[in-house]
């Protein structure tokens, strides 16, 4: 127990809803304690993104004591308290499962994965269940002292990640916890203990029995933390990467030169950059543009080996490579939709004549088509670079220089920069019969 003087935590650092849950549960006889992440961060100094709350009231009486209630989870059984937007995650304290018996309360796969985990406990139980020591401290509300009871306080000190347990036993109950060792070995500039990091690269396999719907929350935190390109280096040296993109695994090299690989550092920088500045960003322009290769490779495939045009080989590629992407990661459905116009003008970008380059500039998903458009300008040929800066003086320029500017494009015919070997031979027009997206 580090007494209220030894440490730096304040209730200035505390967000009021946070206090608020705390002093409620303490006022009516529970113990309530912040804990996991806010008292990391505050520890080291640093913004917490969210405040949780571990106490030994049952969910039941936590939502007879909060109006403002809501019961979640199965596997993991939870009490959100919200207030407008904010929302202050109420977790019971957990304990070690029986050695036999009430599967209703705690379930284990024969892996030994923990499908149900609603076994309560004491504080020291719960400590334990925790994944990382650096996530087991708890803030006591009732006289302000922080307990720690496996060595958390030390391995923040010495910045590491340490898994609580074995090592082995805890990666197999969830094979997220690998996740999250590389995520906050990243965040907070932390070094992952020997033991901890040796099991990853043999047990990474084991992420594809989890969820894919919680494999894609996951992977948002992973890729827009703010450090995705540190992240992505990090789980590919363990093996994770690939195991969350299947596809895209298939194109890494030894010394990382595909164009994928390099459409991945650049589009994960940009990322990055976006968080740094306050931007928005757009989960369905980072998925487009990590998996515009594999796309573009498994159309030239389909089309090479059926001998349907590009364009339709290139629409059955964007199916497939979304149906088997999602199969990891479940992307919603309104991101795989926008995924996919923006692929789609990729090509749309191509054709200039007529009214066709006005149209794609009113266009929802322009902005982020075009921004895809100049980072493939950086990995690809001079055509498409030539194109990605016709774009970018197009957009800009007013309507009469616009006019004139369609009007050359008319005249030289606007051939498509695509894929080189795909070009019609110059002056010879384009078969109307690949043209059949119109
Ligand atoms: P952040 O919110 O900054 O991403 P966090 O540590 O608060 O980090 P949460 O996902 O909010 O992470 O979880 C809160 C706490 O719950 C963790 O600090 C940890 O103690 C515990 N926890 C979360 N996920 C697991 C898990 N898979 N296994 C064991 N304990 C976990
Ligand atoms: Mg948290």
């Amino acid at each position: 127990m580090i007494p209220r003087e030894d440490h730096g935590i304040s209730r200035s650092d505390i967000s009021e809803n946070a206090l608020k849950v705390l002093y409620r549960l303490h006022k009516a006889g529970y113990q309530a304690y912040l804990v996991g992440g806010g008292v990391r961060d505050i520890l080291l100094d640093q913004q917490p993104k969210d405040f949780d709350v571990a106490t030994n009231a049952t969910p039941e009486e936590i939502k007879n004591l909060f109006r403002n209630c809501r019961l979640i989870g199965r596997r993991f059984r939870l009490a959100h308290i919200l207030f407008g937007r904010d929302v202050v995650e109420v977790a019971t304290l957990r304990g070690h499962h029986a050695e036999e018996g009430d599967n209703t309360t705690a379930a284990q796969s024969k892996q030994g994965m923990l499908l149900r985990d609603n076994v309560y406990g004491t504080i020291e139980e719960d400590a334990e269940r925790r994944d990382f020591t650096v996530n087991a401290l708890y803030y006591d509300i009732s006289d302000f002292s922080v307990r720690d009871f496996v060595g958390g306080m030390d391995d923040l000190e010495d910045r590491i990640i340490r898994l609580i347990g074995d090592p082995e036993t805890r990666y197999r109950e969830d094979p997220v916890r690998m996740l999250r060792a590389v995520r906050f070995a990243v965040k907070l500039e932390m070094d992952i203990e020997q033991d901890t990091a040796q099991p990853i690269e043999d047990l990474a396999h084991l992420l594809r029995d989890i969820p894919a719907a919680r494999l894609y929350e996951e992977s948002l935190k992973l890729l827009q933390s703010g450090q995705g390109l540190a992240t992505y280096r990090m789980l590919r040296d363990y093996g994770l990467f690939e195991q969350l993109f299947p596809l895209i695994g298939e194109h890494f090299t030894e010394d990382k030169s595909s164009q994928c690989e390099q459409m991945l550092e650049l589009v994960l920088d940009a990322t990055d950059k976006r968080m740094a500045n306050d931007q928005r960003i757009n989960p369905a322009f980072l998925f487009a543009a990590m998996l515009w290769y594999p796309l573009t490779t498994r159309a030239e495939e389909i089309a090479f080996n059926s001998g349907l045009s590009y364009y339709d080989a290139f629409m059955i590629s964007a199916n497939d490579i979304l149906d088997e992407q999602v199969r990891s990661t479940a992307i919603p459905r309104r991101f795989t939709a926008m995924i996919r116009d923006i692929w789609q003008n990729q090509m749309r970008l191509t054709r200039r004549t007529g009214k066709r380059a006005f149209k794609l500039l009113e266009q929802p998903k322009f902005r982020a088509s075009f921004d895809l458009l100049e980072m493939r300008a950086e990995l690809e040929g001079d055509d498409v670079k030539e194109l990605a800066s016709w774009w970018h003086v197009f957009q800009n320029a007013d309507r009469v220089k616009k006019q004139k500017m369609v009007q050359i494009v008319n005249q030289t015919g606007g051939a498509p920069a695509k894929k080189k070997r795909r070009r019609p031979p110059r002056k010879k027009p384009r078969k109307p019969a690949q043209r059949t997206e119109e």
